[in-house]
C-alpha cells in the first residue's frame, strides 16, 4: 500500500473505532485551565493532573492570580506530579508573560508558545490544536511516538524527529488528530509492554501486528 493510501486508511479505521472529534483527556473549563492543564501535563499522566487541577483551578483562576502566587503555596498544589517545584517556577514565569506581554491571553503561534518558560513542542501543539483549533505541528507524546514507529511511520526515537517523519506523511488538516487518535490506540490496545494486536484495528496492515494471517 502506497503511503498516502496507508495513512488515509489508519485515520479512517481509527477515527470509527475512537471517533473523530476526540480531544485532550485533560479536564478543563476555559483557555486559563487548558493551558494550566497542558502545561502541567509533561511526564505525568491525564490522571496524576486532574487529580491536583481541581483545587489548582478553585485558587487561582486568572493568569494574574498564578502571576502573583506564592511560590510556596503553588508548590503545595502541585506535588502530585513530577518536577514539581520545576513547573511552579516556570507557571508563575509563564502566567506573568502572559498576564503582561499578551494582556491575559494565550499566544496563538507556535513560536510565542514556546517562548514562555517550560513551555515545549508538544504542549504548545496541544495548545493549539485544542484552543484555537490550529496545528503548526503534532504533539508527540508517548503513545504517539510508539504507535507511530510501530506504524513504520518512523524509526525516530526522538519526539521531535517522530514529529517531523509523521508532518512529511501525514496531511496537515489531520495532524491534530492524529495525535489524539495513536494516543487513544496506545492506551487501548497497543500498549508499551503487552500490545494487544487481536483487539487491534489495524492489525492485519500494520507491520508490527503479531496477529499471523493464512
Ligand atoms: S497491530 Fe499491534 S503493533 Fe500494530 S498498531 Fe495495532 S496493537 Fe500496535
Amino acid at each position: 500500500m502506497e503511503n498516502g493510501q496507508y495513512v488515509n486508511t489508519i485515520l479512517e479505521r481509527l477515527g470509527r473505532r475512537y471517533g473523530r472529534d476526540l480531544t485532550t483527556g485533560l479536564i478543563h473549563h476555559g483557555m486559563t485551565e487548558l493551558f494550566v492543564a497542558v502545561f502541567l501535563s509533561p511526564q505525568c499522566t491525564d490522571k496524576q493532573v486532574n487529580k491536583v487541577t481541581p483545587a489548582l483551578f478553585d485558587r487561582y483562576r486568572r493568569f494574574d492570580d498564578y502571576a502573583k502566587a506564592d511560590l510556596r503555596e503553588l508548590n503545595g498544589y502541585l506535588s502530585g506530579l513530577n518536577y514539581y517545584k520545576t513547573k511552579a517556577r516556570n507557571l508563575k514565569r509563564s502566567a506573568a508573560i502572559i498576564t503582561g506581554r499578551f494582556g491575559g491571553r494565550v499566544p496563538d503561534t507556535l513560536g510565542e508558545l514556546m517562548e514562555l518558560p517550560g513551555v515545549g513542542r508538544k504542549v504548545a501543539n496541544v495548545v493549539l490544536n485544542v484552543w484555537y483549533k490550529r496545528d503548526e505541528g503534532i504533539a508527540v507524546d508517548t503513545h504517539c511516538a510508539r504507535v507511530s514507529r510501530r506504524l513504520g511511520l518512523s524509526r525516530r526515537a526522538d519526539p521531535h524527529k517522530i514529529e517531523a517523519d509523521l508532518m512529511r506523511k501525514v496531511p496537515k488538516d489531520e495532524w491534530g488528530k492524529i495525535s489524539n487518535l495513536f494516543i487513544a490506540l496506545g492506551r487501548d490496545v497497543c500498549k508499551a509492554r503487552a500490545r494487544q494486536c487481536y483487539g487491534c484495528v489495524l492489525n492485519d496492515i500494520c507491520p508490527s501486528s503479531n496477529v499471523r494471517r493464512r
